[in-house]
């Protein structure tokens, strides 16, 4: 053994005490595109294609030199949260959390309620964080089916909520992978319901029609979770969680005291100085999603579920083959077949610039989906 026996010794120990479902599990795959990722056409991560508008751009690089990096940052992230509630309408008698990344905040709600016995609810299929921040933190994770066309079912909720008692039920509000928006009725009524706090998790509220955050303050058990991720921001992690500020007071405890670093912090007071151009991009990308939508609605054998967010999903006779044809073309997308019975040969493709849309349409027509 070349190591002296070292790499069986922990190996060994590793087995011994690491957790058998930790173990079990393969890391969070990112799909790798080598190091030439910048030839890819990548659609597979629902990131905004657009770069920066050159004067946000030059506002940023001046704010990201100002940088004092020797002392930590501001635990509390004053001057980002000011930013952040004057540029994206956070009501003014709501709290607010900072988090690196909305990831991380889901596993902070996780770890805040995770007492033994506690259950943790989320329709499925859904994003897959949810499911494994209960796992990480030793909490059940109860999954309730949507139908077929990806709606909820208030009845299979309403009784799941009453048999499990969940302390908190996620709701991915348009949801992931999925793309649509569940009934507003059925969200109130699980809201209504539910005796523990209901996340609505608006990640893709920048192409959606409707929002839970305006009800902040009149919904002691909703917390509603937001990102910059899809907006042109996924680079600098930053989420943020609106709800009563007694959540947001227990929920500051399980945060690492300097979770969003100096240079995200100056990064998001330079980026929301004015907010135009993150409307106008979120606009772009809706009027290249209907034109997505509407091509390949036309293509033989593609069926195209309807989207409030900056992807589509779809569903061809055969997404392996699919996905490993516009591979060869080093096109990326998300393969869902096999992620979930409902998911079946399903396809997610985010939505890129106009010709990254049509590079992806011509080789779809080119692979015939219907095969
Ligand atoms: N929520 C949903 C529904 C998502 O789809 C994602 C990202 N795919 C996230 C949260 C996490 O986003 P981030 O950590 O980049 O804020």
């Amino acid at each position: 053994m070349t190591d002296g026996g070292r790499s069986f010794l922990a190996e060994e120990t590793v087995a011994r005490v690491v957790r058998p479902e930790i173990c079990a599990l393969s890391a969070y795959a990112v799909a790798k595109t080598g190091p030439n990722a910048n030839e890819w056409v990548k659609l597979d991560a629902m990131e905004n294609p657009y770069p920066l508008p050159d004067t946000v751009k030059a506002r940023l690089s001046a704010a990201l030199a100002r940088v004092v990096i020797n002392r930590y940052p501001d635990a509390n992230g004053e001057g980002p949260k000011r930013a952040l509630r004057s540029a994206l309408g956070i009501p003014e008698d709501a709290g607010l959390l900072l988090g690196n990344g909305s990831d991380e905040l889901i596993q902070i709600i996780v770890s805040a309620v995770a007492r033994p016995g506690a259950v943790v609810l989320a329709p499925e299929p859904s994003f897959v964080m949810y499911r494994m921040d209960a796992l990480y933190a030793s909490t059940r994770f109860v999954g309730v089916p949507l139908n077929h066309d990806f709606s909820l079912d208030p009845d299979t909720i309403l009784a799941a909520i009453a048999r499990e008692s969940p302390a908190v039920i996620f709701l991915a509000y348009p949801n992931n992978p999925t793309g649509n928006l569940f009934a507003d009725a059925d969200l109130e009524a699980i809201i209504e319901a539910s005796p523990g706090l209901v996340v609505i998790d608006e990640a893709y509220y920048a192409f959606a029609d409707a929002s839970f955050l305006a009800r902040v303050p009149e919904r002691p058990n909703l917390l509603v979770l937001r990102t910059l991720s899809k907006v042109g921001m996924a680079g600098i992690r930053l989420g943020y969680a609106v709800a009563a500020p007694a959540w947001i007071a227990e929920l500051n405890k399980v945060r690492q005291p300097y979770n969003v670093n100096a240079l995200t912090q100056a990064a998001i007071e330079a980026l929301l100085f004015e907010t135009d151009w993150i409307a106008e991009q979120a606009a772009a990308i809706r009027a290249e999603r209907t034109r997505l939508e509407s091509a390949l609605a036309r293509l033989p054998g593609v069926r195209v579920y309807p989207t409030q967010t900056n992807f589509v999903l779809v569903r061809v006779t055969d997404a392996n083959r699919v996905f490993d044809g516009l591979k060869t073309r080093r096109i990326l997308i998300k393969n869902l077949n096999g992620w979930h019975p409902l998911l079946a040969n399903c396809l997610r493709m985010t939505v890129g610039k106009p010709e990254e849309n049509d590079l992806l349409l011509a080789a779809l027509a080119e692979l015939e989906p219907s095969k």
